[in-house]
């Protein structure tokens, strides 16, 4: 999707400029005090937004330099978005670096240990290696795809079905994955899950990530709001 907005633009939309600054605070972003100029005056130039200028964030409320906001907002995938970084408030659509693939969905009449009510949801996700992207940790370099394809169930129920849901919008925003370091193997420049977390088994656990859980779907839902991926978005 094209962003037509300016990375000034991005900053001045979600983020009132305050007059005067406030006096005893500190900037999270540079660590300096507001009412000092911005920690990134030197490195980040910026023909509209003075090293002096501060803003408050228009729904959580946090104060930043502008400057220290541009500078963020520059280093990250310039995707029309910001986040608090101090509570996490997503403004406007967070999107992320999943490198592009294929997304299925099967319905399975098994049932899921711990749902034996309904039958199940296989997700299939499927990416192959490729070239590292501008967004990407080092770009212009390879990056590898371990065991995929990559299976993932839910319980077919009401539920299990609205996660879908917003997996497929996580999905669609490229939140499921990111090009980075496996916990797991220790392997740099791979493509890793991404704070989102899914069930890969379905009748043991032997990793820790099967059923049964019945906290699961419950957790993954918070998971996905804190990406910005919340039944808003399923609205058409
Ligand atoms: P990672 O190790 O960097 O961990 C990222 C997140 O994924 C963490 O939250 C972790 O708890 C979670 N996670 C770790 N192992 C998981 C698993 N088996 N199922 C579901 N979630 C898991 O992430 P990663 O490197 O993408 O995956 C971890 C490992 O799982 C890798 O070694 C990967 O190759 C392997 N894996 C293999 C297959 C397969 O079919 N062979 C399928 C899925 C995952
Ligand atoms: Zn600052
Ligand atoms: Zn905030």
């Amino acid at each position: 999707k094209a962003v037509a907005l300016s990375p000034e633009d991005v900053v001045k939309k979600y983020v009132q400029e305050l007059k005067p600054p406030p006096a005893d605070e500190d900037c999270i972003i540079c660590m300096e005090k507001l009412s000092a100029p911005s920690g990134y005056s030197d490195s980040c130039e910026s023909q509209c937004l003075q090293p002096e200028s501060v803003g408050r964030l228009d729904r959580c409320g946090h104060t930043f330099h502008l400057l220290c906001v541009l500078a963020m907002y520059t280093s990250g995938n310039k995707d029309g978005s910001l986040q608090c970084p101090s509570c996490k408030t997503i403004y406007g659509e967070k999107t992320g670096t999943q490198p592009s693939g294929k997304m299925a969905v099967s319905i399975l009449p098994e049932s899921l240990p711990g749902h034996e009510d309904c039958g199940s949801l296989e997700i299939m996700y499927l990416i192959h290696k490729g070239i590292q992207g501008p967004e990407h940790p080092n770009p212009g370099l390879p990056f590898t795809a371990r065991g995929f394809p990559r299976y993932c169930y839910l319980p077919d129920n009401e539920k299990g079905r609205k996660v879908l849901a917003l997996l497929k919008l996580a999905w669609r925003r490229r939140l499921i994955f990111t090009v980075g370091t496996s916990s797991t193997t220790g392997e740099s420049n791979t493509v890793v899950w991404n704070e989102i977390h899914h069930k890969t088994e379905m009748n043991s656990n032997l990793s820790g990530h099967g059923y049964p859980d019945p906290n699961y779907l419950d957790n993954v839902l918070a998971e996905l709001a804190a990406q910005g991926v919340t039944e808003d978005g399923l609205r058409p």
